[in-house]
């Protein structure tokens, strides 16, 4: 059952809710007012107020959000109008100048301890009526928001320009950093979620982000002035999607916008159009705190429920094999994994017969892949299969049958043509496919692959319009599959996966419980993916995958921080001793990956790089306990001065190691400004810090 908070309101018209709806003990403060005469909107939920008004002369304008703990206000600059509501049909364009009529305006509880502040307009012209959905969720510093576009004209428009975040600020005369973090792009060449930070010149030089699946950053950015007062904004929206930042310093403002690309998409008469929603937040700090803000709203609002209290989990995946894989190899290290503490067994690309005919391949699987996944049942693990989903070999069945259900663009994913999944026969084939697949092998886990979920097709034959490519690939494609497997089979978990963390959106959490990070790296390469992703996403969307068969704590550690660990290791020609280690990290792992899941990443030292020394370090605010991983890889020195955040500077505390014996106590305060030292006695080491309250 989806929780309600209660709601509190101090003068409200047009309410709509059910009085049962308001209790008696008030610890949620929502408060939505609705001032008829002026038409004016303020919403808050006790840390975060957002006032629009539809003016006099009917313009929508945003007039404020508050970040009612520090008092930062950030509102549009004087006589200057910004309205969230921005896009464009070939018609006409609807933006902060458009005049409009109020049709309706409700408020109403929404599900995750949310209300929902819902504005209908009008415009004048009559093209069609805009419905826009404001959110907040409660003790959340954030405003969601989504807006719908509805034709009435008797005739088709067309939807060529839609904005997920037109905002416009007053700088207040300070200059701006931006901060944004890219995605795992073409193997890591292209990017390995480097954390960006940006300066914002003053002439309107614009700072972009090119997002969505196939592109180069996360769908996300945070921006500061020099006080430290903070907006970030994020947007749920798997296709791609340029954003844009610029600074005015003549015209004292701050601009923000993230259009969707190649926005071409016919509207039947009565047709509506969901633009993504997005959010908007307000933080006081530096990007650590912007990032945390982020994960606390995201896994409030938007994230898949976890699977499990003990998520995130070991995973092991056969990709170590390659495509060489068997029944009997399979079983002999599903019983090793199952040993070692392995909770999910993942029987990676190479089990069926060929990509795009998803029956499991004769050869490699006699007795059928239903007898592997009772055996790993049998042993108490879940049971996943790697699926390229919008992908198929030439020769699969699936295109020697349809061979115009490709998509125009192919982008030789393992060399299979490329599937466009907006075109209604392809997506209602593999929503097929992968029922019966979940149901014949009793799947409990999708780990989604492919190369760019979301294809670029113009052809004239397919269901979706030529022009509607991108939409309509994210949203009527891949969401479509996703949403209709996830409403037919909910208990099954998706991984998500396109050759690496490439689709790193807030419409991604939505759909999958964890994402992978880097691809099939080393430890390196994973912690500098870790180490980035860990700004915009909560720590259980950053699986890493560890190919390393001869073990030490270096590299099992490397792989600890975030969310599911999956072993690729071949279990079953791994030496005695490495196994061993292996069963007792894996022991380790599971007492920190809750604390992980849910506390605030601390990004200690630079982003890692083999000559010096890295270190996170995660603080669990309910019980008020921190963990440091710090690792040295050739760097000459062999300790590490590690200067925790986020304790209480007059608490004392205890602080232990993993492998060092030392025992210190400490105040807070001594702790974050003296620091403590962190023994890396040799190369390649890895050691853990804890610090945890002393009971008084
Ligand atoms: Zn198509």
């Amino acid at each position: 059952m989806e929780q309600v908070a209660p709601l509190k309101f101090a003068r409200f018209v047009c309410l709509t809710l059910a009085l049962s709806a308001v209790a008696p003990h008030v610890s949620a403060q929502f408060h939505l007012q609705f001032d008829p005469g002026q038409r004016i909107w303020s919403m808050e939920n006790s840390v975060v107020r957002a006032v629009f008004q539809l003016t006099e002369q009917g313009m929508f304008e945003f007039r404020s959000l508050t970040d009612i703990g520090s008092g930062n206000i950030w509102a549009p600059p004087p006589n200057y109008r910004s309205s969230p509501i921005r896009f464009r049909l070939q018609e006409a364009n609807f933006d902060e100048h458009t005049a409009y009529r109020l049709v309706r305006q409700a408020a109403a509880a929404a599900p995750r301890r949310s209300y929902r502040q819902s504005i209908e307009l009008e415009d004048l012209r009559g093209y069609g009526r805009v419905l826009l959905e404001l959110e907040m969720f409660e003790k959340q510093p954030v405003l969601r928001y989504r807006i719908r576009f509805q034709n009435l004209r008797p005739q088709a428009v067309r939807m060529l320009d839609a904005d997920m975040a037109a905002w416009s600020f007053d700088d207040r005369g300070k200059a701006f950093r931006a901060f944004y973090v890219n995605q795992w792009v073409h193997g890591g060449a292209n990017g390995n979620f480097e954390p960006i930070p940006r300066t914002l010149a003053g002439t309107g030089a614009p700072v972009q982000l090119f997002t969505g699946a196939y592109g180069q950053h996360c769908t996300w950015l945070a921006l500061r002035d020099e006080q430290d007062r903070g907006l970030f904004a994020g947007w749920e929206f798997d296709g791609r999607a340029n954003a844009i930042l610029r600074r005015y310093e003549s015209g004292s403002r701050v601009d923000l916008s993230a259009p969707i690309q190649e926005l071409g998409r016919p509207l039947a008469a009565n047709g509506t159009f969901q633009i993504p929603a997005a959010f908007l937040g307000v933080f006081q700090g530096d990007w650590d705190e912007a990032g945390y803000r982020t994960q606390r709203f995201a896994e409030a609002a938007l994230t898949r429920d976890l699977p499990g209290g003990n998520f995130p989990w070991i995973v092991w995946d056969s990709w170590m094999y390659r495509t060489d894989i068997d029944e009997p190899t399979l079983r002999r290290n599903a019983e090793i994994a199952a040993s070692l503490g392995a909770e999910v067994f993942v029987v990676d690309l190479g089990w069926a017969r060929q990509i795009g005919d998803w029956r499991a391949d004769p050869v490699k699987f006699p007795s059928g892949l239903r007898a592997l996944s009772d055996y790993v049942h049998s042993l108490g693990m879940k049971f996943g299969l790697h699926l390229p989903l919008a992908e198929a070999a030439a020769t699969a069945p699936v295109l020697r049958n349809n061979p115009d259900w490709t998509s125009s663009q192919s982008y030789g994913y393992f060399s299979a043509e490329s599937l466009c999944l907006s075109h209604r026969p392809v997506r209602n084939w593999i929503a097929g496919e992968i029922t019966r697949l979940i149901d014949d092998f009793q799947l409990d886990w999708i780990l989604q692959d492919g190369e760019n979920m979301v294809k670029r097709c113009t052809k004239t034959t397919h269901t979706h319009d030529p022009q509607d490519s991108n939409y309509s690939n994210a949203v009527d494609g891949l969401n479509w599959v996703v949403q209709t497997m996830l409403t037919r089979r909910p208990a099954v978990h998706w991984e998500n996966c396109e050759d690496g963390g490439n689709m790193m959106t807030f419409n991604m959490v939505r759909n999958y419980v964890t994402s992978i990070a880097a691809d099939d790296s080393g430890p390196m390469t994973t912690r500098q993916a870790i180490y980035g992703i860990t700004y915009p996403f909560p720590p259980r969307y950053s699986d890493r995958y560890m190919p390393d068969e001869e073990l030490d704590t270096y590299k099992t550690r490397s792989y600890m921080f975030g969310g599911p660990w999956i072993l690729m290791n071949r279990l079953a020609q791994m030496r005695p001793e490495d196994l061993e280690l292996l069963k007792s990290e894996i022991a380790l792992y599971k007492t920190l990956r809750e604390r992980i899941r849910d506390g605030k990443v601390y990004h200690l030292s630079a982003r890692p790089a083999e000559n010096r020394i890295d270190a996170l370090q995660s603080h669990h605010q309910e019980t008020d306990t921190s963990v440091i991983l710090a690792f040295r890889p050739t760097a000459a020195a062999n300790a590490y001065r590690a200067r925790p955040k986020g304790l209480k500077p007059e608490r004392s505390y205890r602080v232990r190691f993993q492998d060092d014996r030392r025992l210190l106590t400490m105040t807070g305060a001594q702790i974050m400004e003296g620091g403590i030292r962190i023994n890396l006695p040799g190369m390649w080491t890895a050691e853990f810090a804890y610090i945890e309250p002393i009971a008084n």
